[in-house]
């Protein structure tokens, strides 16, 4: 299933840095390089060896680059074809010099993912497999980093095999038992056969849902919402956490009208901050879009960070802004406490739990190290372990698993109604090929485009 044609591509990031790889892989990669490479025999070295030289454009024979190359013959090498890294000196054009007479040796350029395409197609990592790749190069903080790898060695590849060997060998018994049906209760057999392994199976398939949204947390960040009325403080405490001057902060009611989205790490934990306008009945319509915005962005929220003025006395908008969110994880910022204290602390005692509480003044910077604290203490506080991310689940994930899901239940019922076994093995097929997506056992070619062509260059 190897590929025929030889692809190269500049593998590292462009731009000025110490050193840019340019990486052919296929089955001409290693007499491809040898024709521009000056300095050994390529076609006589050893696998996975490295060595110096110069690249060369064989037309006039002028040096481009002085550079190590090194060379890992196939099976054991990231495409499981013949590789070879050209390393040349950092900065774009001798990067680019050498992809082209390279090109011009007759490889094709590459496709973006196409390295890691012919990974999986030839067999060496499964989709998930190759999906962790694309969440490494993404990853956004240290225990996305620790799941994205754990997925690369297989954890959700080998946790689906196994529920998919446990659906096919129940089903290879049914098919034993209608072939052979000396005994009277053949159909009854295979129904429960049916149902046990079904039921089995969408338990293990809803704890890995479950595992999983812990998971979502740490690749997309925790969406966190900061409201509270007009002028509290909210623009000021997203600049903070943020270290940017990207929100307006104010003076007038309501400046920050539309939503600003800000991706920030606290203590390990990824933050997606939202910051709302501020929550107010109005007449201005641009406010009241941001009105409609931030009830909607609460109710998305993982996290809400609720500030109230301890300046001021507590107003209607506090106690319905207190009363939405009860249900929600949430913290409470009493600020602007080196302001004269209005506020009265026993009447917000009937709304909240103290313990959510923190007393702030971000102008001053005091009480936010608590802040941190109480998040990292949310989110890592003891409950949340890099072990139980190891199941990063992307969308593609999460719906095959839940279409997997109903079609088994569709399953359950169908022999809770004794319907017949051949009718319900349509479903049963069903849910073991919607697993089988997962690790790309069953595949369409136009997903594993679609998937690919979202890596980078040269991967
Ligand atoms: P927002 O409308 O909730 O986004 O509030 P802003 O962040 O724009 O802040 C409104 C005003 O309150 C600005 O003048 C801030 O400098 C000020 N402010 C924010 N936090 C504090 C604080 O802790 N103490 C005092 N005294 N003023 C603050």
């Amino acid at each position: 299933m190897y590929q025929n044609d030889t692809i190269a591509a500049i593998s590292t990031a462009l731009g000025e840095g110490a050193i840019g790889i340019v990486r052919l892989s296929g089955p001409d990669a290693i007499s491809m390089a040898n024709k521009v490479f000056k300095g050994k025999d390529l076609a006589k070295v050893d696998s996975h060896t490295i060595h110096y030289g110069h690249v060369i454009n064989p037309k006039n024979n002028h040096v481009i680059d002085e550079v190590m190359t090194s060379v890992m013959k196939g099976p054991r090498s990231y495409t499981m074809e013949d590789i070879v890294e050209i390393n040349c000196h950092g900065g774009i054009i001798a990067v680019q010099r050498t992809l082209e007479v390279v090109l011009d040796q007759g490889a094709r350029m590459a496709e973006p993912g196409e390295y890691t395409k012919r990974a999986f197609l030839n067999g060496r990592i499964d989709l998930s497999q190759a999906e962790a790749v694309m969440d490494l190069i993404q990853a956004k903080t240290d225990k996305a980093m620790q799941a994205s790898v754990n997925q690369l060695q297989g954890s959700l590849s080998s946790k689906i095999s196994v529920l998919r060997e446990e659906m096919l060998q129940t089903l290879a018994q049914v098919e034993v038992t209608i072939d052979y049906p000396e005994y009277d209760d053949v159909e009854e057999m295979s129904l429960t056969q049916l149902k046990e392994t079904a039921e089995s199976v969408k338990a293990s398939i809803e704890q890995l849902l479950r595992q999983a949204s812990q998971g979502r947390l740490f690749r997309e960040g925790i969406n966190t919402a900061i409201i509270g009325r007009p002028n509290v403080g909210k623009s000021s405490l997203l600049n903070f956490l943020s270290g940017v001057d990207k929100a307006i902060v104010t003076d007038i009611e309501g400046t920050t009208r539309d939503t600003i989205e800000e991706f920030i790490n606290i203590r390990g934990v990824p933050l997606r901050l939202i910051d709302t306008a501020g929550i107010r009945q109005t007449d201005e319509i641009v406010e009241q879009i941001g009105v409609e915005k931030s009830r909607q962005v609460m109710e998305k929220a993982d996290l809400i960070i609720l500030i109230l003025n301890q300046a001021q006395a507590l107003n209607d908008i506090d106690l319905e802004l207190l009363d939405l969110t009860k249900d929600q994880q949430r913290i409470i910022l009493l600020n602007k406490s080196d302001l004269p204290t209005v506020l009265d602390h026993d009447q917000l005692a009937k709304y909240v739990d103290a313990s959510s509480i923190i007393t702030t003044s971000i102008t001053e910077e005091s009480g936010l190290d608590q802040l941190e604290a109480m998040i990292e203490d949310r989110f890592l506080g003891g409950h949340l372990q890099a072990a139980d991310v190891n199941y990063l689940l992307n969308t593609r994930h999460t719906q095959l698993l839940k279409q997997a899901i109903e079609a088994l239940e569709e399953v359950i019922d169908a022999t809770d109604m004794a319907l017949p076994v051949d009718l319900i093995q349509i479903d049963y097929t069903r849910a073991w090929d919607l697993l089988g997506e997962i690790t790309g056992d069953s595949v369409q070619d136009e997903l594993l485009n679609k998937l690919f062509s979202q890596f980078c260059l040269g991967k």
